[in-house]
């Protein structure tokens, strides 16, 4: 599409202005305070309506649409975190900012709007999640948390190292933003300042203020949490991501030993629907809670903001990365271009700028959000960027020309819940999805849906005879978007082997694995830990370097042998909770034997050449199956603890054998 003559007119204006009066109109440029969340799905939002309207979980970002406007049609590019926040710096689709997926770097050299700002004299700051590894760029202050983040007692990274803060991440979030705003930024300059929370992500845990309140609640169920996906194809049946089957009662709904939900289950034993009735009821409870405390937290930003009397001059935007399902399908998780996940709620209030009250339902994407924040600045904004401000939508001013349909694309398979590859286009009305890399015939098949008559998508129309038009013009806007946003095949990005589903061998008493130095163990084949107890026999050649010998899971769930100074360390994580136990002897450089054994009850021994070396406990068994594989002489994927570095394969020494039983 066109760029708009509407953006021209206002930049060449307002560089008339800049030029006669300078000083003036620089100081009244507006402070930006973007505020984003993880995972918000538009059906927990209050402003947008829907089945949890009633339950007033979000008064705060409620109380920002009302201000200012609600966009009814706000769309994420590629349905995942990493790649929805790369998108979020640079401007562009995954495909131009390379970051298709979780996995792998992002490259901070490229254009970011962030650099511009800080060019055009505003000062930036970064606090709470950013998903991208590596040093940021173009941001006067960032802390960031490291990959996912820890939503107890999180650590964060900032330019000068890591920084544990205890308490709850989303509070944690907002303090560091405040902390900031009242001693970091510089008075004489417009602040654009980025406040990203970790909530409402899996495994959703709330703050345990909140906690009690919410399990006291019941929800209104979707009306497709039975969904049996008859009027879809392969890749809605093949999906891991559901309720029924892929929610994890341990990990992700807290059912432990001794808990509360535990002990009402033992009494109240469920199976079949009613058990995913009550998944269903604790998964809201757990993730409604999580969205309730970032509301709270929004409230606070807003509050601040008027007693620092900075209203007036700032726009306050809300969203979040994507959306997310809360059921619909039988699912929870996002990737789908199906509405739940692929449209973000966003919000904005602009006092003066935003008349109060809007409501806007104009196709948006989040490959407008760096231009926007350009426009916002009277920065320029590059030719590159992919997207188109929203400035005049904020103004209730749509340009005619604006666009009229969205381009998707989702990548990362084979991976976590199994969601397949897949592109499309969305005219507002009519979906037209291609999903490809499958086995049918030509790999690739086709969904359509029309979201008028059809609004829960579940029935795919594409082998209607009367449709035949239709998707021949969808098509046909596919391929055009394509050219206009410079897509390649598939996106530029080989497909990659299939993979086997993730079934852990629960059975196997002893396993044993041949590897390479460095190699991981797939998810697949790695052992299965809840309530089990487990033996590892490590024979090494030590060169007295720290570093990890094995480690499967990360943070949430799992464990890791490592050595720092000789002293070997067995660190297991059960719900995010981390317990460490070490020896007091120390590793002689060259050959050993390291054995740990850790019983059911959480019992563990560890021993260096036959000799006990320390006893203690971890305190109870593995509470769920981590999702990744087992990573050897390294701690791959996420991490079990914060170690200095997960790349230890070629420093440690030789870890030869490796016996788990
Ligand atoms: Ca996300």
């Amino acid at each position: 599409m066109t760029r708009s003559p509407y953006r021209s007119a206002i930049v060449t204006l307002t560089a008339l202005i800049a030029v006669t009066s300078g000083v003036a109109v620089a100081a009244q440029r507006p402070n930006i305070v973007w505020i984003f969340s993880d995972d918000h799905a538009c059906n927990a939002i209050g402003a947008y309506g829907g089945r949890l309207q009633a339950e007033n979980l979000t008064p705060n970002i409620d109380s920002i649409a009302r201000d200012g406007i609600i966009f009814d049609r706000a769309y994420v590019g590629n349905s995942i975190c990493a790649p929805s926040r790369a998108t979020l710096l640079t401007g562009k689709h995954s495909h131009l900012n390379g970051k298709f997926d979780n996995r792998g770097g992002f490259n901070h050299d490229q254009q970011q709007f962030q650099k511009i700002l800080q060019k055009h004299d505003y000062q930036t700051a970064m606090i709470g999640k950013i998903h991208l590894n590596g040093a940021m760029q173009g941001f006067d202050y960032w802390e960031v948390l490291p990959g996912q983040g820890r939503y107890t007692n999180p650590q964060f990274v900032t330019a000068e190292g890591k920084t544990q803060y205890e308490g709850h991440s989303t509070d944690i979030v907002t303090d560091r933003a405040l902390n900031w705003l009242d001693n970091g930024k510089d008075d004489s300059k417009p602040f654009m300042m980025m406040v990203h929370y970790k909530a409402p992500h899996r495994n959703w845990l709330p703050a345990p203020r909140i906690i009690e309140k919410f399990r006291k609640r019941t929800f209104p169920e979707p009306d497709s949490l039975f969904d049996d996906y008859a009027g879809r194809g392969v890749a809605a049946h093949a999906q891991d991501m559901s309720i029924s089957k892929t929610m994890r009662m341990a990990g992700d709904l807290k059912v432990n030993p001794d808990s509360e939900r535990a002990a009402w289950l033992e009494k109240n034993p469920l199976e079949g629907d009613d058990l995913i009735r009550w998944k269903y009821q604790a998964y809201m409870q757990d993730y409604l809670g999580c969205v309730a405390g970032v509301d709270e937290n929004i409230g606070r930003i807003l509050t601040w903001l008027k007693e620092h009397n900075l209203e007036q001059n700032t726009v306050v935007m809300y969203s979040s990365d994507q959306g997310f399902y809360l059921g619909e399908h039988g699912w929870f998780d996002k990737r789908f271009m199906y509405e739940e996940s692929f449209r973000m709620p966003l919000v904005a209030k602009w006092p003066g700028v935003i008349k109060p009250g809007q409501r806007n339902d104009d196709l948006v994407q989040n490959i407008d959000f760096a231009e926007t924040f350009l426009d916002i600045a009277d920065a320029p904004i590059p030719d590159d960027m992919q997207g188109e401000s929203l400035t005049p939508l904020l103004k209730g001013e749509t340009p005619d020309d604006w666009r009229k349909s969205l381009y998707y694309h989702y990548y990362e398979y084979p991976a976590v819940h199994s969601v397949r590859r897949h592109e499309g286009v969305f005219d507002g009305r009519h979906k037209l999805i291609r999903f490809y890399g499958i086995d049918v015939p030509n790999g690739e098949e086709w969904e359509l849906f029309d979201l008028k008559t059809d609004p829960a998508e579940m029935t795919s129309i594409y082998d209607q005879q009367k449709q035949s038009n239709r998707i021949k013009e969808l098509k046909a806007e596919l391929d055009r978007l394509k050219e206009h946003y410079n897509v390649p095949e598939n996106g530029g990005l080989p497909l990659r082997g299939k993979v086997s589903e993730r079934k852990p061998n629960a059975n196997a008493k002893t396993l044993k694995f041949k590897f390479k130095q460095g190699v991981n163990v797939k998810a697949a084949s790695a052992p299965y830990l809840p309530g089990r107890g487990i033996q590892l026999t490590v024979s090494l050649t030590w060169n007295g370097t720290d570093g990890v010998l094995m480690a499967q899971g990360g943070a949430s769930n799992g464990y890791a042998l490592w050595i720092k100074d000789g002293h070997i360390h067995w660190t297991v994580t059960r719900n995010d909770a981390a317990t460490t136990v070490s020896t007091e002897d120390q590793v002689p450089v060259g050959q050993s034997i390291i054995t740990v054994r850790q019983e059911k009850s959480g019992e563990v021994t560890i021993a260096i050449d036959g000799r006990q070396a320390a006893q203690g406990s971890v305190g109870g068994p593995f509470l769920a199956q981590p999702f990744d594989g087992l990573s050897i002489g390294q701690d791959a994927g996420s991490q079990v603890r914060e170690f200095t570095t997960n790349k230890y394969a070629d420093k440690i020494g030789p870890v030869e054998t490796l016996l788990i039983e």
